[in-house]
């Protein structure tokens, strides 16, 4: 029952399944694209950069696909070597969505187009196109399952009106440098923002801002130690009283309830373990999920991420623009990118087997509960 998992798979597991080449593939011949990832110590990235490899090298497409161990001098290294090393489009998932300036010049002098690839690359004109999950609505999901957790609204986000009042609540965001990071703490806030108003849920140790709940690099580590101050400064040591924890990503997720664990709270939410959310469906947490352990994770399908950023690729480079389904929400900074967002899906213990098993992302084997 323990919150194991470490940081990740770290070169483990990866969903099954590619993305798909669509039927109006360019010539592609020796076409070179290059894909820059930010890290490998979460599962979900490594599950992109395979499903975006594959998807174009099946449209004929050749691939360097690069990862930067979350180091942004490694990542705008790689950039610039995909550049001279001839690429013709960039798929790019950056790690600080500031730091890429120079290297989407060059890339635009170049006739280089670029797909920012889950996070908005910011503060430059040198985006072409964007391919997300709606990030805000990530947010509201999350909060929708915290609210869901402590009986204060029904599944589909409908105040139950027989909620507990002066739940007491703690709230997590993910790294600053991140866009996405925004748009979930938006999401959230505004989802839970009525019920905190309405005293239902208290945030005792009064962080409120996301800078206070901000855990840079998403780090797991970085937010076991954060959960553990607040425990020692606002719940007298042991936990007492703290029915909830808002968590933006699995990985932060298992630092939180390891750090609860750790002062005797649980082991389960049955034993009294605060709800506590999450983000990306990776194993370790489904496990959690699957023992009652951790209460939730949002499903981002990456194989249909995968897929959107193939086909965005694929019209660039035969010279087409591709089909954007919101041109609204994502400013940067310097201009509006084009935007495909796709769903998600809330996972809790008894919808595991239909959205992460039937649907081929995990086996049950890999996401069986108890090992
Ligand atoms: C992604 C999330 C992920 C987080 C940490 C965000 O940009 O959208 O899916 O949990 O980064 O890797």
């Amino acid at each position: 029952l323990a919150a194991c998992g470490g940081t990740g798979a770290g070169g483990g597991a990866t969903p099954a399944g590619s993305a798909p080449a669509s039927s109006a593939a360019a010539p592609a011949g020796d076409t070179l694209v290059g894909v820059a990832m930010p890290t490998q110590t979460s599962e979900r990235w490594i599950a992109d950069g395979k499903a975006v490899k594959e998807g174009l090298e099946k449209a004929g497409y050749k691939v360097d696909l690069q990862y930067a161990n979350d180091d942004i001098p490694t990542q705008t290294q790689q950039i610039d070597a995909m550049i001279t090393g001839g690429a013709k489009l960039l798929i790019i998932a950056a790690i600080d969505g500031t730091a890429l300036t120079s290297q989407l010049e060059t890339a635009a002098s170049k006739g280089i187009k670029v797909i920012s690839y889950d996070r908005l690359i910011r503060d430059s004109q040198n985006v072409d196109f964007y391919v997300s999950f709606d990030n805000y609505k990530v947010g509201v999901a999350q909060a929708n399952a915290l609210l869901f957790g402590l009986g204060v609204t029904d599944k589909d986000g409908k105040a139950t009106g027989k909620a507990a009042k002066g739940q007491d609540i703690e709230m997590f965001a993910g790294s600053l440098d991140d866009n996405n990071a925004h748009f979930f703490w938006n999401g959230a806030q505004d989802t839970l923002k009525p019920f905190i108003a309405d005293g239902t849920l208290v945030v005792k140790s009064k962080q409120t801002t996301i800078e206070q709940a901000a855990t840079l690099r998403w780090l797991q580590e970085t937010a076991q130690k954060r959960m553990e101050d607040l425990l020692t400064s606002t719940y007298g040591g042991k936990g007492t009283g703290l029915k909830g924890v808002l968590s933006p990503y699995d990985g932060i997720s298992r630092g939180i309830i390891t750090a609860l664990q750790g002062v005797g709270m649980g082991p389960s939410i049955k034993d009294g373990l605060p709800v506590v959310t999450g983000q990306d469906a990776e194993i370790a947490s489904v496990k959690l999920i699957a023992d009652g352990v951790q209460q939730s994770t949002i499903f981002k399908d990456t194989r249909k991420l995968a897929a959107e950023a193939v086909k965005a690729s694929q019209d660039f480079l035969s010279g087409k623009t591709p089909e954007a389904n919101n041109t609204k929400d994502y400013n940067n900074g310097k201009k509006v990118v084009p935007s495909f967002l796709l769903e998600v899906d809330t996972v809790y213990a008894d919808n595991i087997q239909s959205l992460l098993v039937d649907s081929g992302y995990w086996t049950a084997e890999e996401v069986k509960s108890g090992v």
